[in-house]
């Protein structure tokens, strides 16, 4: 599904990821765990082509990312929901519409959204907010329509860069339950990035975890 075949970035003199090889299976939920400076910002951009390798292979179902055009590389992140630590929701869209926008934007039917943002807001289970405004959830609530929002397009992978970092104790805890029964529900690939080694290995199927753009150890 996703493979990292001896990859290296180099920032000029900067070192983003040294020699790393990884293969995140398709359906698998892996665990990319290192402090800052690790390189996980920069193994996920790679994978969304938002920057290129210095060296090696990188291939996203199938397809070789470093030699790909310009043109492809929409289709490449269609396939690939985010879900960012601080939500990034709009504003100005109730919860319905937030959700509701991800799919208009790919150009899917009327009659389709309308089945599916209450079958997803039911899934993260926000459907009662569905008609507030963001500053009218709580945290825990804002990250329920950031996930659905990722999930409504149908990606094959599903990207989570530090999602619960913004909730208290309680509530991540909760949450991270929550992921675990979606990522078994969705049948979907999730690649969790974390500093937090604790939580990685309460959750973790696979954890890979990175030190200073090299891995250091990966496994169940
Ligand atoms: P993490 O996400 O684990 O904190 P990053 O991938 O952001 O790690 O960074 C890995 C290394 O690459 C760090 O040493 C960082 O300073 C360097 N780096 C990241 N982005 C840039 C950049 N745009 N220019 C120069 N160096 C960078």
């Amino acid at each position: 599904m996703i493979v990292f075949d001896n990859v290296t970035k180099y920032y000029k003199s900067n070192v983003g990821l040294e020699k790393v090889s990884v293969r995140i299976n398709k359906g698998d939920f892996v665990f990319l765990v290192g402090p800052s400076g690790a390189g996980k910002s920069t193994f996920i951009k790679l994978i969304l082509k938002e920057i290129d390798a210095t060296s090696g292979s990188i291939k996203v179902r199938g397809r070789e990312v470093t030699t790909m055009s310009n043109r492809q590389v929409p289709i490449l992140r269609r396939n690939i929901g985010i879900v960012f630590q601080d939500f990034r929701l709009l504003p100005k869209k109730t919860v319905y519409e937030n959700v509701a926008f991800a799919m208009e934007i790919i150009h899917q039917p009327k009659k389709l959204i309308k089945k599916y943002v209450p079958q997803v807001l039911s899934m993260v289970g926000i459907a009662s907010k569905a008609n507030k405004y963001p500053d009218e959830l709580s945290a825990g609530e804002q990250q329920r329509v950031a996930i659905a929002r990722a999930v409504i397009q149908q990606p094959k992978v599903l990207l989570l860069d530090e999602p619960l970092g913004a909730l208290d104790l309680k509530l991540r805890k909760e949450m991270q339950v929550e992921l675990k029964n979606l990522h078994e529900t969705l049948n979907m690939t999730f690649i969790y990035v974390t500093h937090d080694q604790e939580e990685a290995l309460t959750m973790s199927d696979t954890v890979v975890v990175m030190n200073q753009g090299e891995i250091l150890q990966q496994g169940t």
